[in-house]
């Protein structure tokens, strides 16, 4: 922790603050060196607490140096974290790919797309049975449904499943059917509900929320970390800017910033990180070549007639063609599609 002083701050003010420090029991350093004195407080922060300080005379800031995560950090485990998801190995020298429709609106439809999914090499299929949509009057999913066609998805071409959960009480139900539970970007900091997923034996992909700053997103994955699930995947799905002409803001650069200072997986959404189905492509490769370990990417049938986010829906044929993209893409930083 540093302690800096006022500029006009007086011999006293810095002397008071020492002895508040020594009272603790803590240990110090001292520098005059530049405009403001600075006092280098060693111990653990956490019990130094920052406001036993920042209202003592004349302290203009108090900076707290360690990070407020624990578990997620590189520090505590410097090994990436490789999440076994029925053999299939996510976070290593692989790249996931997980693709599917926004939500789930018939059997029909999620049939077709289990078998588009299938077809392209991919063994991951997505689908929300509980959606979580920004206005009330929109399609919000079939629920249970919704998540029985996906089990019979799963029976019918052998694909896992990544479907979402909104609520605590629905937490079990998902389980049952899931392979891998998201939770969406508006429930990021749901925290009764991160919780509840440290407790289930299944690995979790938690969406970015529009706004969370990467402090505030590994922080939600420690509530999960710290309930006792080490299975955690983190997801990119581009934030709220001032641009307009996506729909978010696609933030590559928490990719490798991740990578720095966290041991878990991250993976991209670039369908709802630019919300139109032309930049996807182009942003998946960017996505690998960044150094991402997968891509969640929605696709349909038939995107115009989709019941949410048409727009950002791949083809058949444009899922075809990014899996080759990628590929190239792939090899070339060393890595190979799952
Ligand atoms: C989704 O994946 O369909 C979804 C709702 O995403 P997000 O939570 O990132 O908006
Ligand atoms: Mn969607």
């Amino acid at each position: 922790m540093i302690i800096v002083m006022k500029r006009y701050a007086t011999q006293d003010d810095i002397q008071n603050v020492i002895d508040k420090i020594r009272e603790m029991g803590y240990d110090y350093q001292i520098s005059y060196g530049g405009e403001n004195t600075l006092i280098f407080v060693i111990g653990s922060e956490k019990e130094l607490g920052k406001e036993k300080f920042i209202f003592l005379k004349n302290v203009d800031n108090v900076i707290q140096v360690a990070k407020p995560y624990k578990l997620a950090s590189r520090e505590f485990k410097s090994d990436n974290t490789i999440i076994d998801v029925n053999g299939i190995k996510i976070g290593g020298e692989e790249v996931l790919i997980i693709a599917g429709p926004c939500s789930i609106e018939s059997e029909e439809q999620l049939m077709l797309s289990a078998e588009i999914v299938k077809n392209s090499g991919i063994k991951f299929l997505r689908g929300g049975a509980f959606k979580p949509r920004t206005s009330p009057y929109s399609f919000q999913g079939l629920g249970e449904s919704g998540l029985r066609l996906l089990a019979k998805a799963r029976e019918k071409t052998g694909l896992n499943i990544v479907t979402e959960v909104m609520d605590t009480s629905e937490v079990n139900l998902v389980a049952e059917y899931a392979d891998i539970l998201q939770v969406g970007a508006r429930n990021m900091q749901n925290t009764k509900l991160l919780q509840m997923l440290g407790k289930i034996n299944k690995p979790v992909l938690l969406k970015r929320s529009f706004s969370a700053t990467l402090n505030e997103f590994l922080l939600s994955a420690e509530y999960i970390l710290s309930s006792g699930n080490e299975n955690v995947i983190l997801c990119e799905r581009g934030i709220r800017t001032f641009v307009e002409y996506t729909r978010n803001t696609l933030d590559l650069n928490i990719v490798p910033a991740i990578k720095q200072i966290s041991h878990l997986p991250i993976i991209v959404d670039p369908s709802h990180g630019t919300g139109k189905s032309d930049y996807v492509i182009p942003m998946s490769r960017a996505a690998i070549a960044a150094g991402a370990d997968g891509l969640l990417v929605e696709i349909h049938p038939n995107p115009a007639n989709a019941s949410s986010d048409g727009e950002q829906s791949l083809t058949p044929e444009s899922l075809i063609r990014l899996m080759s993209e990628v590929k190239g893409i792939a090899s070339s930083v060393g890595r190979k599609i799952l």
